[in-house]
């Protein structure tokens, strides 16, 4: 059988597809209406000052609220997205998404905090991508200040005289530029000479066994050292117990993120938090 799917796309469904193939056929062909539906919900997961647990931004994280398969996370649609270059509109709900809540946010006087969203490789291969990210902000009157671009390492492989050129004009505007899971890209050391980033969040894989794998700590004591010298804000990502805190620390790692600190939580109660003052408990 062939089914319709959103624009000029068709898949073919057959009857002996596997659970996991089912679901990612059904998400292929919901995905544009739930766009205009706006069946997505965006997650902020807080980054915080390893020193004084202040909140310093939060990256909004995408889930989509299936009316059949409840829940579901950006690692059973993101590639269904790209591959249907549905991302690009997909790309345009999260950031209108996240202008409308940081709109409210300035509202209640919390202007400082900034705003990371995740963009994937075709969002940075879209020729008009400074133009689509400034004239959305134009919409909602922002200062682009607040905003902070998170591209992991291996989007930026392909045209990567586009991509640079992007990024300048992108952080001209304001916009901060982080590389994401940084170390698990095939030529981390050759971003860091291209891609003048603000920040560098080093991937949760050397930060899972930092307080037991030797290895793992001499790598990230680097990582600090290395952010030190070339003046980047460094992010450890995935900090999910004391140990490994105590070690960033004894680094002197500026920046953390991960369950120890929160979840990504709703928006409401991440406003909550905000209101007691923007710190999260101490750990
Ligand atoms: P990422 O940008 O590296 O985001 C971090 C992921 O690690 C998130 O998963 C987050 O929930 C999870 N995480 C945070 N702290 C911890 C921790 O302490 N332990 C563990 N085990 N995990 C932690 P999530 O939300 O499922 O997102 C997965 C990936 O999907 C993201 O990785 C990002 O690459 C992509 N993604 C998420 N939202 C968007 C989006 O709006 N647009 C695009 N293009 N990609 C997105
Ligand atoms: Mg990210
Ligand atoms: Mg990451
Ligand atoms: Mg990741």
């Amino acid at each position: 059988t062939v089914k319709r799917l959103g624009g000029n796309h068709y898949t073919f469904y057959s009857e002996d597809m596997n659970a996991e193939g089912y679901k990612r056929f059904i998400l292929r062909n919901d995905l544009e209406k739930a766009i205009k539906e706006d069946q997505f919900i965006v997650y902020y997961q807080p980054l915080v000052d390893i020193d004084t647990n202040k909140i310093i931004s939060v990256e909004a994280l995408i889930r989509w609220n299936h009316p059949r398969f409840g829940m579901v996370f950006p690692s059973e649609f993101i590639s269904i997205a790209e591959d249907s270059k549905l991302i690009i509109p997909l790309g345009e709900w999260i950031l209108r998404a996240v202008c409308k809540d940081y709109t409210r946010w300035m509202q209640l006087g919390f202007s400082e905090i900034k705003i990371a969203v995740n963009f994937s490789g075709i969002q940075l291969q879209q020729m008009d991508l400074v133009d689509s990210i400034k004239a959305i902000l134009d919409e909602y009157g922002l200062n682009p200040n607040f905003l902070i671009l998170e591209a992991t390492e291996n989007v930026l492989l392909q045209n990567t005289e586009k991509v640079v050129k992007d990024f300048e004009l992108l952080k001209a505007m304001g916009v901060k530029v982080a590389i994401d899971d940084f170390g698990m890209g095939y030529s981390s050391l050759y971003y860091l000479k291209y891609f003048k980033s603000d920040i560098l969040k080093i991937d949760r894989e050397f930060i899972k066994d930092l307080s037991t794998n030797l290895i793992s700590s001499q790598i990230v004591k680097s990582v600090v050292n290395l952010s030190n010298d070339l003046k980047l804000n460094l992010v450890a990502e995935g900090i999910e117990n004391k140990e490994q805190l105590n070690c960033l620390r004894e680094m002197n790692c500026k920046f953390g993120q991960g369950y120890l600190y929160s979840r990504p939580i709703m928006v409401k109660e991440l406003e909550t938090i905000l209101k007691m003052g923007m710190c999260l408990p101490a750990v």
